[in-house]
Parts: C-alpha cells; structure tokens; sequence
C-alpha cells in the first residue's frame, strides 16, 4: 500500500500547470486564480496624509508659541494649496493631503480653541505624529498578490485599491464526473428493492463548486463494460479532469480498470489511508483522470485528499495548501488498527484551560455519511499508531473552505 503522501506528490509531480490565460476585469475575477504577478503602479498612501482630524503643525513655529492662528484648511480631496505663513498652522482632517513643511498633526481634542480664532496647544508634539506616510502600506513597483493566488474578498479590494482594473487569470478547469453503479438512482425517483440514492455525484459537485471548477455532469452508469468506455471517451473530450466514483475494486462489477488501461494510462493504487485505499489516478487521451471509491465518506475523503491537491495544480492555483495539522487533546478513547493512516471525522474545540480538544463524531465506518455533518475537522492518525486513550495527543486537520 502506498502512503498517502507519497501518492500526492506523485501526483503532482505528473500533473502540469495551465498554459492558457486569460483578461478579465476585477468585478468578474472572484474566486478565479491569478496568472500574473500584481505589481502596484503607485504608492500606497500616494501621497503623506492626516490619521487625524486635527492640526498640521510645524515644530518650529510651536518651539516659539504655544499659541497659533490657523493659516487654512486642508480637507481629504481638497488640499491647501497657498503659501502657509510662519507661525501659524493649517487645520486638517482625516485623510486630507499634508501641506509641505509639516511635520506632525496634532489631534482637534488636544487644543484649545480660543475666542479669536487662534489654538493653544498643551505641548509640542512628537515629529511625525499622526501622519500616515507615502508608501508606507505599498510601494509602488511591490508584488502586491503572486501567480497562483486565489482571488478573493481579501485581495481583490487590495488590486482594486490600486486602480488596477484587468487583470489576467488561469481559466477555469474543466471537469467531468460520472458516477458507477447499477443500484444508483438519481434523487428525486423513488427507490426499488437494492438501490441506493446517488449520493457521490451530489458531494463531488458542491465540492467541484466551491473549487470554482465547470462541471460536466455524465450522471449514472450502469456497471457495463461497453457503456463506461462510450462515457469515458465522451467525458475526456470534453473536460481536463475526469472523476469518477464506485467500481475501482476488484469486485466482479468493477469496470473502471478494465476500460481504464484500454484508454489510457493509469495507476491503480492501494493507499494506506482508511478510509479510502482503492484510488485511480492517470491520463486518458486529452483529460486526467481520478477514480473515487464508491463508498460516499471514501468518496470524500479521498476527493479531500487527493483530487483537491490535483485540481489545484491544474488550476495553476500553486498558493494553495491544506490548513496545518494542528496537535490536539481527544477526550474520549479512539479505535484505530496499525497498518493505515486514519482519517476520521471529529469537532474539536477549545476547552477552558485553552487547550484544543478534539472527539471524534458519530461511527466511523466509510458508508457513515451521516459522521461528516456535525464535524469540523480531520482527527488523523499515524499509520504505525494503534488504539489511542483519552487524554493522549493527536493532530487535527480543521477542514479547508470547501466543506462549508
Ligand atoms: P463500489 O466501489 O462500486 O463497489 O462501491 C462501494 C460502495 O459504495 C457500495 O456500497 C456502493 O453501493 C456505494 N456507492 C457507490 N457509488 C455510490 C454513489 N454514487 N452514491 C452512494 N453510494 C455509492
Ligand atoms: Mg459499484
């Protein structure tokens, strides 16, 4: 059995990066992945400006007086222009440009204003106070987002705040899904003796979703050899990764291999991960391809795992990554043979002293779907490990966006 990491890298050692881009516009950019580096045409701020609503002062002119006429206004988009006159200063707000010579602004609710006109102020600042400086956020000609980003409600503002307003991104992966078996039948019929609710087609889709991927949905197979090869070849056509779930073992009605190795290339692997083990991943003719284990929490896990990092490569998204493993505390025992990495599903928290604590959830047999719906994270166990007791350390994944 091959551990799960190495099945990803090699993977993603297979797997190339797109070569197409393509222009958008910011507003139509959501959630797409950046094909260029974001380099800022101008300083942010672009110019020195107030933190405050207050006084532009000199320190010179206040080393003579406390007390000052105010020269003029400086308001945000309407700065002072004129000649400001020695001892005097220039009453400014928030944001508004800073009139040359200054070197602190002095907060409206540290003076006092006197009957004719002029302002006392309690001290002589510090230089530099309350000024926000050209620059100091982004200097212009600094990457701002590199190739490979997501955009998002976080750093597309940050390019609009530049003014930037096109900006070119990898197109959208194409992707193919199929579900096998000849007990499934779409939600919506009603069931007969021995068939089950598609359940995987379901998953995989608001997975692909949430992953901003064009799904092409084949629906249902019956488990007949001629049709998976008719479906396959129509699916890769059409998409740059084919999924497919159910029929990957070595059951009397599993045909993906069979039609896979007549298409294609493909490694059938045995994962040391439980659940999942049965995974395909190769190339057909013009698409790549993952085959899923049938099993609904199979099916998830190993979409998770495995296909998450594959789209993501394909998608050029190469800033993504799979939240840290973090160790936590399990409060209850936790069953676990030794020979494969467990994945099972768990809510962790954290309790009063501070400490994350993590139980697993519900039984966690991989046809119990009914275990993913009130967890939030990965409890993942070692493969050498065996049984774990409550208060013994294990690590946590907290699950990544796309199970939201
Ligand atoms: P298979 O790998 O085809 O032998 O499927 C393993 C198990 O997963 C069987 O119990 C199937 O009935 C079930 N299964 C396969 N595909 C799906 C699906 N799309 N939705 C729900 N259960 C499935
Ligand atoms: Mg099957």
């Amino acid at each position: 059995m091959l551990p799960l990491e190495q099945a990803v890298n090699n993977m993603l050692e297979q797997l190339p990066s797109p070569s197409q881009k393509e222009k958008l516009l910011l507003n139509t950019a959501f959630k797409r992945i950046c094909a260029e580096d974001i380099i800022s045409p101008i300083n942010v701020p672009a110019f020195d400006n107030s933190a405050m609503d207050g006084y532009a002062v000199r320190l010179s002119d206040l080393q003579q007086s406390l007390t000052l006429p105010v020269a003029g206004k400086s308001f945000a988009g309407n700065p002072f222009t004129n000649d400001w006159q020695e001892k005097s200063v220039i009453r400014i707000m928030t944001g508004a440009m800073l009139p040359d010579g200054a070197d602190a602004v002095v907060m409206q609710e540290q003076v006092i204003v006197n009957n004719d006109g002029t302002v006392t102020f309690s001290e002589i600042p510090k230089l530099g106070q309350n000024i926000r400086r050209q620059g100091e956020d982004i200097k212009q000609g600094e990457v701002v987002l590199k190739t490979g980003s997501k955009l998002t409600a976080l750093s597309l503002p940050l390019i609009a705040s530049l003014g930037i307003e096109e900006i070119n991104v990898f197109p959208r992966l194409k992707v193919a899904i199929l579900s096998t078996g000849d007990e499934l039948v779409a939600i919506g019929q009603s069931l007969q003796q021995g068939q089950i609710y598609d359940t995987n087609s379901f998953t995989i889709k608001l997975l692909l979703e949430q992953l901003n991927c064009e799904i092409i949905d084949f629906g249902i197979l019956p488990d007949d050899e001629k049709i998976f090869e008719e479906k396959f070849i129509q699916a890769q056509q059409q998409a740059d990764l084919v999924i497919t779930s159910g029929g990957v073992s070595v059951g009397e009605a599993d045909f993906t291999k069979t039609v896979l190795e007549k298409l294609g290339q493909v490694n059938f692997w045995k994962i040391a991960m439980k659940p999942g083990k049965p995974f395909a991943f190769g190339k057909l003719e013009n698409a790549w391809f993952c085959g899923l284990p049938g099993n609904p929490v199979s099916a998830l896990v190993t979409f998770y795992q495995l296909v998450q990092p594959a789209i993501a490569k394909l998608s050029g998204y190469t800033q993504w990554q799979l939240p840290k493993k973090i160790p936590a505390i399990t409060t209850v025992n936790l069953k676990k043979a030794i020979g494969r990495q467990d994945f099972q599903r768990g809510y962790y928290e954290i309790n009063e002293k501070g400490e994350i604590q993590v139980k697993p959830i519900g039984f966690q047999g991989s046809h119990i779907f009914s275990s993913f719906v009130e967890s939030n994270c990965f409890i993942v166990l070692e493969a050498e490990r065996g049984n774990v007791f409550a208060g013994e350390t294990v690590f946590i994944e907290p699950f990544n966006f796309i199970m939201g």
